[in-house]
């Protein structure tokens, strides 16, 4: 009996896998904000390192990643994956249950991934700071924990409803040397602009984006980081269903059902990605693929696949993803990093293609299924990762009633150790089942931009 499934820093993987060499045609690109033309390499120069854009927009299937950088990520990797028997026992499923678990890094989830690497391409190319965004806090201290390792100064624009709810995360980045501010700011003219239309606004992740964009741009040894939605940051997380491959080959066994929150998309994308790329190239055709997004903010559910910004102002390339319009504020859910009003094109065309299969679940349901990993695993994960925990809990459930011993795979993105507030919330039965607000999401895409 097999319950926790280890690889040695030798067997970490040397290069990322990048989906855009397998998909069935190439993916649209991203437009220039004011012109609606196709961004290239120059457009972004002002806020990315090269390589970083390079990798953006590479279609080469693997990328060598360095190895300064593998040397900092075997601080923590490879993460275990383990079988959660006592969860299947719980459950009375003949499903199997195994999940990745990403909590084992510092600062607590699948973030430094890519915090790492980025930070170290910037340094190369001779940047001293970095500014960004964070919603739940969990990307910001990983890019405070990279850009103290390199030596950099970091910048972080911190989503201000996730700033109250969540202090220690602030105090974790003060740690890690860097200056975190809650968002909308006074700093920025994008912050100054929201915050004079409704000075009480939660802000949201775009308003954050367009703070650090803002900031990025205006100074000329900084430059802009961002934690999830794209192509680069997704190619980064590859790691995690690399390693699961491995990890799973050793006890030889192949997922049926292979689930991942989705926030921007980017651990779903580092977890699912090889497995995506086996089932679009014939190796595994019947893998079930299933992204879990809050019915809060319901990004592939309800949305749309249209070119968008990123942000609230409109300062990012225009991106052809699931959108609920860049100016959708999600009401204040505890999932914060799932508080987003797109997701990452690489992730939407899977969807579009029907590779992927988008589920949504309400915070209430969420929780229970928090709740009964804690009390059968051990951990207690955070609320962006108990989105995947249900699913994977509702997947073994089916199981139960087919028959069918479906071996199920979820990513356990990060643990939930600064959110007890929200834990607390749940048990005071004070968490809303927030549905999504139909007339908001329909007012929002009607102000899309027009685009070809
Ligand atoms: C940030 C975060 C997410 C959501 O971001 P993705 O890019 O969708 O992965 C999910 N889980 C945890 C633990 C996070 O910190």
């Amino acid at each position: 009996m097999q319950t926790k499934i280890l690889l040695d820093e030798e067997e970490m993987p040397k290069r990322w896998y990048n989906i855009q060499a397998d998909l069935p045609t190439p993916m649209d690109p991203p437009l220039h904000p004011a012109t609606g033309k196709p961004a290239v390499p120059d457009d972004l120069r002002h806020i990315f390192p090269m390589e970083l854009i390079r990798q953006e927009m590479s279609t080469e299937r693997y990328i060598d990643i360095p190895g300064e950088v593998r040397d900092i990520l075997t601080l923590w990797r490879p993460s275990p994956l383990y079988r959660a028997r006592r969860l299947e026992a719980a459950l009375k499923t003949p499903a199997k249950i195994y999940y990745k678990w990403e909590g084992v890094s510092p600062p607590g989830s699948h973030k430094p991934n890519t915090a790492i690497p980025q930070a170290y391409y910037n340094r190369e190319e001779g940047i001293e700071r970095l500014a960004t965004e964070t919603g739940a806090g969990q990307w910001g201290s990983s890019l405070a924990f990279a850009t103290s390792l390199f030596d950099m100064e970091c910048t972080v624009y911190m989503v201000r409803s996730s700033y109250e709810q969540k202090p220690y995360r602030k105090s974790m980045m003060q740690v890690y040397g860097a200056e975190c501010i809650p968002s909308p700011s006074e700093k920025t003219r994008s912050g100054k602009a929201v915050l004079d239309k409704d000075p009480n606004t939660p802000g949201s992740l775009g308003i954050a984006i367009s703070e650090a964009v803002e900031d990025a741009a205006a100074h000329e040894n900084t430059n802009y980081a961002l934690g999830s939605v794209l192509n680069h940051v997704c190619l980064h997380q590859t790691i995690i269903g690399q390693e699961a491959q491995q990890q799973l080959a050793a006890v030889d066994a192949y997922p049926d059902v292979v689930i991942g929150c989705v926030g921007g998309g980017t651990n779903f994308a580092g977890l699912s990605f090889p497995f995506a790329g086996a089932k679009i190239t014939g190796k595994h055709p019947e893998t079930d693929i299933i992204a879990v997004e809050p019915s809060a903010c319901p990004t592939l559910t309800k949305g749309l696949y249209a070119y968008d910004f990123g942000d609230v102002a409109g300062l990012t390339p225009l991106m052809r993803m699931f959108t609920l319009g860049h100016d959708f504020v999600p009401p204040a859910i505890h999932a914060g990093g799932l508080r987003y009003h797109g997701a990452s094109p690489l992730v939407s065309r899977l969807v579009q293609d029907g590779i992927v299969r988008p589920v949504a679940y309400r915070q209430n349901e969420v929780f229970e299924a928090a709740v009964m990993f804690a009390r059968t695993e051990g951990i207690v994960v955070a609320p962006e990762a108990a989105h995947a925990v249900k699913a994977a809990v509702d997947e073994a459930l089916r199981c139960r009633e087919t028959g069918d011993a479906k071996t199920i795979l979820f990513n356990n993105s990060g643990h939930g150790n600064f959110d007890f507030s929200s834990y607390e919330a749940y048990f005071a039965g004070k968490l809303v089942d927030y549905e999504y607000p139909a007339e908001l999401i329909k007012e929002s895409l009607a102000r899309l931009p027009v685009t070809g």
